[in-house]
């Protein structure tokens, strides 16, 4: 708590004085969390629910002015190819872009995903299958994932992606999901 130094200087302190200095730390003390939270920035949360593995996770994964690798290694892992089993990093610029969505929608609901990291095995097998997948989809790089909300239409999420400029934007509407990625500002 700060005092004014000049309170401590005094030896006899009238009650009035003393009542003086006491609300002046008081009001140092009230204006300090807001300096403290100003200097640092605010806490990312993300929370997710998987389509595919039924898997629910929701981490803190950005405190205190940095990432929490335990909370990346557990988003690495639930985001793994569900197919393989295969993990690779996930780019944290990802998590910022869904924290950033969730406070620009105020979702109440997870993220369900629907696709996360892909392996080049399961790329070309869902080529195979499907026109829209593409070879250098960033899924095999970690920085894509394909989600929607319960409580905010794929549409409006499209378009609060759009908005942020953050990267780039699918909208599937048949599947009802979005592409997030973290690559170039681009949308289709
Ligand atoms: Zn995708």
């Amino acid at each position: 708590m700060y005092l004014p130094p000049a309170w401590f200087d005094r030896r006899a302190p009238s009650r009035r004085s003393v009542l003086q200095g006491l609300a002046a730390a008081l009001a140092a003390a009230m204006v300090s969390p807001r300096a403290a939270f100003a200097a640092g920035p605010e806490p990312r949360e993300v929370a997710f629910v998987h389509t595919h593995t039924h898997e629910r996770l929701s981490v803190t994964y950005f405190a205190d002015g940095s990432y929490d690798d335990e909370s990346l290694a557990a988003l690495n892992w639930f985001l793994r190819d569900h197919r393989t089993g295969d993990e690779h990093p996930i780019d944290p610029a990802l998590f910022d872009i869904l924290h950033e969505l969730r406070l620009a929608t105020g979702t109440a609901s997870p993220y369900q995903v629907i696709s996360g990291y892909r392996s080049p095995r399961t790329n070309s097998l869902l080529r195979e299958h499907s026109s829209g997948v593409a070879s250098g989809s960033l899924h095999l790089q970690g920085r894509a994932v394909d989600v929607r909300l319960a409580d905010v239409s794929s549409a409006a999420l499209r378009d609060a992606a759009i908005r942020l400029r953050r990267g780039g934007v699918g909208y599937y509407a048949s599947s009802d999901f979005v592409h997030i990625d973290t690559g170039r500002v681009r949308c289709w």
